[in-house]
């Protein structure tokens, strides 16, 4: 078969954002008003629209193709075809694509974070580091895919050799979330592309633009037809689209990042068909601090893990434990370090928070605080919506939570830090496992023996150890419990797109 990546076009590109001002006026230019499947733009078949809100301003920066059913049978069937194609690819070939998608992103960093801001609202350097972050999935997975190697076993009979080799799944169903709008889908999409797997996706309603821009770069970079398309749906849709997904037989995996709640619809559904499944799925992350931890690294530990991308992160610190003898000296240091954060318009300089994603992301937040403090715990800084309205909300701290609040039982994904205190060591490791997720987990300690034991029993699958701040393309990201199955990035993140088959050789 010819390959689709012999004659490639490598357009040097601007994505047009850069003419986006801070005025509405610009942002109703926006370029894309379509989705991005089997290698066309295309518009919804009843011409249906979504409206996609900057959370800073509330306003709209654009409308699109609000999808069904019929586009995602359309993108799959896409997929499929692609599929026998691009799995005949070199791996070379596939790599050397990856790399040019990577650069491509990185030209155009300043303008990619631009829009990861407009529809996400997070600080404008924030989102140059997610995309740096989220292009370095496409480098990694750019030089991953040439190492996808197979293996020889000892065979226990003279008369067979055994051989596995490792082929890719098929077409991959991705659904991914607003609070990443780039690297959660770069994370999926480049072992995917690099294993030899086609792709359909579907981005959340908030934050669909970088996606889109993310199809754009890849068509540059030489992207054939049908191999990555971009479905855009509204919440309302957002279930058709990933029935359609999960359940279609021609789609033979199933990856998701969001609420462990979603997750397990899209399990059930992917049933049927018994796909192969990778969730990354909703956490609730301990950040023990023991008397031996050095304070201040601790507290700006605990700002960095907390307080990023308004604490709407999946790994973000939700329960603080810390041990009753320097409890009242770290919440002081605590309040001191959260006066300096800078709540605003992400793309105004010197802004380190931005507003939540949407009003019911502020009202579940205030839900936490309010339960919490109708049984007993303190806001000793923030606790209500910023001055500035809409859905900027006050970084907070809690004191005196209690195990049956709230907002230890759940995550409550905004700029919240809830501060439990402890005595022993055998008692804040039982809080900290009691609950049914284990994406991270976090502690400070300057205890040697301590360190290793807690690493250890921590009851989830990334463990920060005088360190807030874990993510990196090189390591493996993902929970246990039910924070989700299976492993992104790292040289393990290309096998969830990998078959492994045995070969028997009669000799
Ligand atoms: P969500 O689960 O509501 O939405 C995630 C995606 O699923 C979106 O694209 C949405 O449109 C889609 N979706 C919603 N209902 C669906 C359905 N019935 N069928 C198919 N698709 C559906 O989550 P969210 O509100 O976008 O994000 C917040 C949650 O996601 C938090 O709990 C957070 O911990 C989790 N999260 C986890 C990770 C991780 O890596 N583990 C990363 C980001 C967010």
């Amino acid at each position: 078969a010819r390959s689709p990546l012999t004659h490639l076009p490598v357009k040097s590109s601007v994505i047009n954002v850069s003419s986006l001002q801070h005025d509405v006026r610009a942002m109703s230019t926006f370029k894309y008003d379509k989705a991005y499947v089997n290698g066309k733009w295309i518009a919804s078949k009843n011409n249906a629209t979504f409206e996609v809100r900057n959370p800073a301003t509330g306003e709209v920066i654009g409308s699109l193709p609000d999808m069904g059913h019929e586009e995602t049978e359309q993108a799959v069937q896409a997929a499929y075809k692609a599929f026998y194609s691009w799995r005949n690819t070199t791996a070379k070939e596939r790599s050397n694509f990856l790399r040019r998608w990577f650069n491509l992103q990185m030209e155009n960093q300043t303008e990619l974070a631009k829009l990861i801001t407009l529809e996400n609202g997070k600080p404008l350097a924030d989102a140059a580091g997610e995309v740096a972050y989220g292009a370095g999935f496409c480098e990694w997975f750019s030089e991953e895919a040439r190492r996808v190697y197979g293996e020889t076993i000892p065979s226990p009979s003279p008369s067979k050799k055994i051989v596995v080799i490792k082929q890719p799944v098929g077409v991959a169903g991705m659904i991914t979330p607003w609070n990443f709008p780039n690297a959660m889908i770069t994370r999926k999409v480049a072992p995917a592309l690099a294993a030899g797997c086609t792709v359909v996706l579907k981005p959340a309603e908030d934050t669909p633009y970088s996606a889109l821009a993310l199809c754009e770069l890849a068509e540059q970079a030489g992207l054939p037809p049908g191999v990555f398309s971009v479905i855009t749906s509204s919440r309302t849709n957002a279930a058709q689209v990933g029935k359609v997904l999960c359940e279609h037989p021609l789609v033979s995996k199933i990856s998701f990042t969001g609420s462990t709640i979603v997750g397990k619809v899209l399990l059930k559904q992917a049933a049927k068909t018994v796909k192969r499944v990778s969730m990354e799925l909703g956490g609730n992350a301990p950040f023990i601090v023991f008397e031996s931890a050095d304070l201040n690294k601790a507290v700006q530990g605990a700002v960095a893990s907390k307080f990023r991308c308004s604490g709407q992160t999946c790994v973000c610190a939700n329960r603080f434990f810390v041990h009753s003898t320097i409890y009242d000296k770290f919440v002081e240091a605590l309040i001191d370090a959260i006066k300096k954060l800078k709540v605003g318009d992400g793309l105004e300089e010197g802004i380190t928070q931005g507003p939540l994603i949407n009003i019911r992301a502020v009202e579940k937040v205030e839900t936490h605080i309010s339960d919490a403090v109708c049984k007993g715990a303190h806001v000793v800084i923030g606790g209500r919506r910023h001055e500035l309205g809409g859905a900027f909300f006050q970084p907070t701290v809690v004191t005196d939570v209690t195990k049956e609040m709230l907002c230890a039982r759940q995550e409550t994904f905004g700029p919240v830090a809830s501060v439990i205190r402890f005595k022993t060591e055998e008692e804040v490791l039982a809080l900290a496992n009691m609950t049914s997720t284990g994406l991270a987990g976090y502690f400070y300690s300057n205890d040697i023996s301590q360190i290793w034991r807690i690493a250890e029993k921590l009851e989830v699958g990334m463990v920060g150890i005088n360190e807030g701040i874990i993510s990196c393309v090189e390591a493996p990201f993902g929970g246990i419990k039910e924070s989700g199955i299976g492993h992104e990035g790292s040289k393990y993140g290309i096998d969830e797109y990998l078959e492994v088959k045995y070969l028997c050789f009669g000799v």
